[in-house]
């Protein structure tokens, strides 16, 4: 078989399916590109502290959502124990009156429910079951499952022996933090804080600074040093397969995933909008005739990408199992060479709500639908009342002028500013 063409009969975009932990953050995946979203209700979702839905924002969500022709997912992926089954039927018929696409699940018990509860809904496996083999797939499919995330501990050439084994859904994780463990197989986070991860509410201990204590010396602390700085011995870069896009493409994926449900509303436009252009350009030059195996991205994609937050990229185990240089040993902090300086919240007159400081004579970017960001200059601020202000704060609503003015300005867009010196 030639590997780089999937059993399936032809090309196929992939979904991007992006976090949505807000409806802000929803509406701005949707306006930077994103074809579904997934959130979590109260209860029954991972990532306890993402400022889930409740049952009136999913309406809301969903309803916002489909508007714009976007399907929405939505998490019930705890490993629940029995008292957290409690109101799971009455919020599953819920769900599906609110026009749910999709329900994502990792507990078998959950799974049951669903399936009795509300048949008519589509189920997708969450990564948290850590599909690594097709058998597994086999077994999930028999299961009633129409989409399998698969664990993020595959390679490539695992993807595409899984892809032309089943004709079931394949969604990737391409882009986010990871776990050192198997997702969802971690309980330092319980241990060390008394926070459960499998219930969403993971503390990220591996990120943390250690240090070793002799049983004898309790109050003595022996560095562990990989350098001046200590170590940081559980603490991974973050996953980025944006340069492997012609190639998930070619291997046959349906969907493709950011993760972050619990990070700005910043970070997932910003990517969001770099993964769609991505989509896009591999889209064009198929059209065009290009092979799917000689399409690359070019440089640019690679120098938008670097401008969001992260803790360094690594491709995970995309072509062999991660090293030491896939972690992260000298800090727990995030390089953020850009922020998000405000939002659009009107663009005639240009109303900017202010999420950094913002002042007059700043160089800012404009994140429109382009992957190539309009960098203009803010020439004169003022507030809604029509005072002149030379600074906004965050929080602030400020009328902006700036030059050049880009050819089209979207409400909900996104300004940036340079915040670290940083090699692109
Ligand atoms: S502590 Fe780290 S590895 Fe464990 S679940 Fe949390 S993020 Fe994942």
């Amino acid at each position: 078989m030639n590997h780089n063409t999937p059993e399936k009969k032809s090309i196929k975009i992939p979904e991007l399916l992006a976090p949505a932990g807000t409806m802000e953050k929803l509406q701005t995946a949707i306006l930077y590109g994103a074809d579904a979203v997934y959130l979590g209700g109260k209860q029954f979702s991972l990532r306890a502290r993402a400022g889930n839905f409740d049952n009136q924002g999913i309406s809301a969500a969903i309803d916002y959502a489909h508007g714009h022709g976007v399907k929405v997912y939505i998490t019930l992926n705890i490993f629940a124990h029995n008292r957290d089954l409690t109101g799971l039927e009455e919020h599953l018929h819920f769900l599906f009156q609110a026009g749910a696409d999709a329900l994502i699940v990792a507990d078998p018990g959950i799974l049951y429910l669903c399936r009795k509860t509300v048949p008519e809904l589509p189920i997708h496996l969450s990564t948290q079951a850590n599909i690594t083999n097709a058998a597994s797939v086999r077994f999930w499919a028999e299961q009633g499952i129409s989409r399998l995330n698969l664990a993020r501990e595959l390679g490539l050439e695992e993807i595409r022996e899984i892809r032309s084994q089943t004709d079931v859904d394949l969604e990737i994780f391409v882009h986010g933090a990871l776990c050192i463990s198997y997702s969802g197989r971690c309980m330092l986070s319980s241990y060390f804080t008394g926070r459960d991860a499998n219930h969403g509410d993971c503390a990220h201990p591996c990120r943390y600074s250690y240090k070793l204590v002799e049983k004898k010396r309790p109050d003595q602390t022996f560095p562990v040093e990989e350098d001046e700085r200590g170590t940081y011995i559980f603490n991974s870069r973050d996953l980025c397969l944006l340069g492997r896009l012609p190639e998930l493409v070619a291997a046959g994926a349906d969907s493709i995933k950011i993760e972050g449900r619990m990070k700005s509303m910043g970070y997932v436009g910003a990517v969001v909008r770099v993964y769609r252009a991505a989509l896009d350009h591999i889209k064009e030059k198929l059209f065009l005739g290009e092979k799917i195996d000689s399409i690359e991205l070019p440089h640019s994609f690679r120098y938008e990408i670097n401008k969001i937050g992260t803790r360094g990229q690594t491709e995970n185990f995309f072509d062999s199992p991660p090293s030491n240089q896939d972690m992260l040993y000298d800090t727990m902090r995030l390089e953020q060479p850009f922020a998000p300086v405000g939002i659009i919240r009107q663009t005639v007159p240009l109303l900017v709500e202010a999420r950094n400081v913002l002042e007059t004579g700043d160089q800012i970017e404009y994140l429109g639908r382009n992957l190539e960001p309009v960098v203009c200059t803010v020439k004169a601020m003022s507030t809604e009342k029509g005072y002149t202000v030379s600074r906004a704060n965050p929080g602030n609503r400020v009328v902006v002028e700036i030059s050049p003015e880009p050819a089209e300005l979207l409400e909900g867009a996104i300004f940036r500013k340079q915040i670290e010196r940083i090699t692109l």
